[in-house]
């Protein structure tokens, strides 16, 4: 029997493009989509949709159930700069969803689990440059506390209960069919759209603010690429370093002038920069590589010319 998939968090940045390209994969019926609030109707008339809080363990046990799903994608969480205000909700979200889910592995419910982290997992201490899988981790945000907790559950349910988890550590991730959801790299989504409508952005980060980054195609297929890949391919059970590229509001502001000539940029950094200095420039994903030939195709140059022209189409604005 085919695998029945459960993406949680249908609604978000990652959930909207990633349940699209399961369902193209595997069938519109064999992917579930589910969220606290509803899906883009793209996704919520093209398959099965539920309305779930992942912390409503009897509803999840009854989804889980009712569409016999043997495998989980779970993207619900508090991200970065949201969880700062709100950091008792935070913790609660990101470490009770995480077990709820790796629970229903432990109990035989479901087969496998992908389990996003961060780069956020790594602080002050950290390698800066081409920072290593097993790098000093010394997060300062509630965010990469708990993500690194997250990642410390996933190897002790894989160790213990041989549960079959698997995971990368995201960098920021930039796309254009859905808005990001309150992270510290947020501004690189943000950047195209008030070029596009208004010729000008102001950044709430420095200009010379290096951070490791992805287009969202990419990091579908790192997804989907671990979680097809066989058993014994994955053999980092916390979580997988992947990397695309590295560049800061000054070097994507150049690319943009390239198509926009006349936009400027100017900088007013906030709370969000004292998060973004912690957190390395760049990131060696040889691990992921080897294992399971992870690779990514989208450059800075690749990222600016697909966001200016499906954003533009998407408001109906024509670049001249
Ligand atoms: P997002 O905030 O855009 O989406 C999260 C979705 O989860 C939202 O639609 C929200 O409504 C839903 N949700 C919240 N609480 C829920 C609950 N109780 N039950 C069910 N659904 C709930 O986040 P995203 O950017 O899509 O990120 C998804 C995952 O990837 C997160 O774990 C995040 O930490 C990780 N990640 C994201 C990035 C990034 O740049 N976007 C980078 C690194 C890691």
């Amino acid at each position: 029997m085919k695998d029945r998939i459960l993406v949680i968090g249908s609604s978000g940045q990652i959930g909207t493009e990633l349940v699209l390209e399961l369902r193209r994969l595997y069938g519109n019926n064999n992917v579930v989509a589910c969220d606290i609030k509803q899906s883009i109707s793209e996704i919520s008339e093209s398959g099965p949709f539920e309305i779930l809080d992942v912390l409503d363990k009897d509803k999840l046990y009854e989804v889980v159930k009712k569409y016999n799903v043997s495998q989980i994608y779970l993207l619900a969480a508090v991200l970065s700069a949201n969880a700062e205000s709100n950091i008792d909700f935070a913790w609660k979200l990101n470490i009770e969803s995480h077990l709820n889910i790796l629970n229903l592995a432990k109990e035989n419910l479901i087969k496998k689990i992908f389990w996003p982290s961060t780069i956020a997992v790594f602080g002050p201490s950290t390698q800066k440059t081409n920072c290593p899988q097993n790098a000093i981790m010394d997060p300062e945000t509630v965010y990469g506390i708990s993500k690194l907790a997250g990642e410390r559950w996933n190897q002790y349910y894989h160790n213990k209960f041989n549960v079959d988890v698997r995971s990368v550590r995201y960098p920021g991730l930039i796309s254009w069919k859905s808005k990001p959801g309150g992270g510290t790299t947020d501004y690189a989504v943000n950047i195209f759209y008030d070029a596009i409508k208004n010729s000008k952005y102001t950044c709430f980060l420095n200009e010379d603010c290096k951070l490791p980054m992805m287009y969202m195609t990419d990091a579908i297929s790192s997804a989907i690429k671990i979680m097809e890949t066989s058993y014994k391919n994955v053999k980092i059970r916390s979580s997988y370093n992947v990397a695309a590229i590295s560049f800061s509001p000054n070097d994507i502001a150049i690319e943009i002038k390239k198509h926009i000539p006349k936009f400027e940029i100017t900088y007013l950094p906030d709370f969000r920069q004292t998060i973004a200095s912690s957190w390395p420039i760049s990131i060696n994903d040889s691990a992921a590589k080897e294992d399971w030939q992870w690779q990514s195709k989208f450059d800075l140059k690749d990222i600016t010319e697909e966001m200016i022209k499906n954003i533009s189409n998407k408001l109906n604005f024509a670049i001249k």
